[in-house]
């Protein structure tokens, strides 16, 4: 695998695969590599010629400084992992190569990013991933593009600005790879005292519990969201926020008519977590409801 550091390495290093129409696959990442990513990397590797993942902490995303500046960097062991899950480049642009001295443009998503994480993280959070991920989309043209289902507002998002824009991919979401006790994966975790990685578990318990009660039968998107918040504070977790919302425009659903997705947002000590599960309404004869524990799309 190479590495390339400037968006003209990334089109020479790209442009025989281009000459010879082979596929482009695009994994967009922030470091700090995990089994999350690595599946991401793992698909684009099964269905792509070429697999590029970008290794960019978006400055622009991020709401708090503090944030910014704590946010896990390990780019010598992401380049391993990612050379072993299949990576053919990694794009590991500087700041100043994305956002160069007069840079002046932004990419805002309307509406779906006034809820939820747009309102939690402000409303740079959503223009900052759009305009970035717009950037490297431009930069590599990949044919598609691997995003995960763990981030589900961010995929909205992401799905609406390449409608939106015309721009000729395809998105690909792969389901939230967990850990075996259900804490799905993230570069934050890391973060967590035992304590509070014990205490993290929460929001598998919730999304379990919520699961759980629509398949029972329960349609309430009251009652689902009070059967997540009881197991959150039966852990001592206070949400930040606990919804179930329609899984394409993240406006709030009033029941389980049709399939919708429970997303919470929770705060252990200093770290932010988020996470979510689709509900399906539960009928006679229809499978049980998927166990947020194991990986679910
Ligand atoms: P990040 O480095 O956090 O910006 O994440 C890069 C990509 O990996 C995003 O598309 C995330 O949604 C995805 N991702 C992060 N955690 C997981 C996970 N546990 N399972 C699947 N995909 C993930």
């Amino acid at each position: 695998m190479s590495t390339v550091r400037t968006v003209d390495d990334l089109r020479s290093a790209l442009a025989p695969a281009r000459r010879a129409r082979q596929t482009i696959g695009l994994v967009p990442t922030m470091g700090a590599l995990h089994e999350g990513h690595l599946s991401l990397i793992r698909r684009a590797r099964a269905e792509c010629d070429v697999v590029v993942v970008s290794l960019f902490v978006n400055p622009a995303q991020f709401d708090e400084r503090t944030d910014l500046d704590r946010y896990p960097r390990s780019e010598r062991r992401d380049v391993d992992l990612a050379t072993r899950a299949g990576a053919d480049v990694m794009f590991a642009p500087s700041a100043d190569e994305v956002y160069p001295p007069g840079f002046a443009t932004a990419v805002e998503v309307l509406g779906v990013t006034d809820r939820l994480e747009g309102a939690a993280r402000g409303s740079g959070h959503f223009r900052g991933v759009s305009t970035v991920v717009t950037k490297l989309l431009g930069m590599s043209m990949p044919d598609v593009a691997y995003f995960g289902q763990k981030d589900a507002q961010q995929v909205v998002v992401i799905r609406r600005l390449v409608a939106d824009l015309n721009l000729a991919l395809r998105i690909q979401v792969c389901p939230t790879v967990r850990e075996p006790d259900g804490l799905a994966m993230s570069s934050r975790n890391a973060r967590l005292s035992p304590e509070e990685r014990a205490r993290a578990l929460a929001l598998a318990d919730a999304l379990q519990a919520a699961c759980g009660r629509a398949g029972e039968g329960e349609r309430s998107a009251g009652a689902l969201v009070d059967a997540a918040r009881a197991a959150l504070s039966a852990r001592g977790v206070e949400p930040e926020y606990v919804e179930l919302v329609d899984p394409e425009t993240f406006e709030p659903c009033e029941g389980l008519a049709r399939e919708a997705l429970l997303v919470l947002a929770v705060r252990i000590g200093e770290t932010r977590l988020i996470d979510n599960a689709i509900l399906r309404p539960s009928a006679v004869g229809t499978p049980r409801q998927p166990d947020p524990r194991k990986a679910i799309v």
